[in-house]
């Protein structure tokens, strides 16, 4: 299994779960861009947001729901937070299993680089 995050997903690779339901898992970053850096993977594997099918709906709505709820168990839910996921070359896209990206505890600039 080539995919980084099928492998861990398969418990290959360690993370740092934070959250996991039968949909998808969070994870800390490995190289957090602020002091909160987690990261949403769908145990099905997508490679990019392109790929997404009508019969996904449910489960993103669910992994966008799951940053709002990590947000607020960290305490940023009224400070704020971002989400983002990142799209192929121009997005920086490195990893092609899609991650919802959860970034808090620090003020985000914008637009973003
Ligand atoms: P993206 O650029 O949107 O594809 O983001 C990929 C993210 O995966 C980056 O923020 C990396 O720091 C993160 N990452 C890469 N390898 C690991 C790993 N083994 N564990 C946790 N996060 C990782
Ligand atoms: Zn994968």
């Amino acid at each position: 299994m080539s995919c980084l995050f099928c492998r861990i997903i398969a418990g290959e690779i360690p993370a740092t779960k934070v959250a996991e339901t039968e949909q998808f898992i969070a994870f800390r970053d490995i190289t957090p861009q602020a002091p909160l850096h987690v990261l949403i993977v769908p145990r099905k594997h997508i490679s990019t947001l392109n790929d997404l099918t009508p019969s996904d709906d449910a489960l993103v709505g669910a992994m966008t729901r799951e940053a709002a709820a990590i947000a607020k168990a960290h305490g940023y839910d009224t400070s704020g937070y971002r989400t983002v996921f990142n799209c192929n070359q121009d997005a920086g896209q490195a990893v092609f299993h899609i991650h919802l990206h959860l970034l808090a505890g620090r003020s985000l600039a914008w637009p973003p680089g």
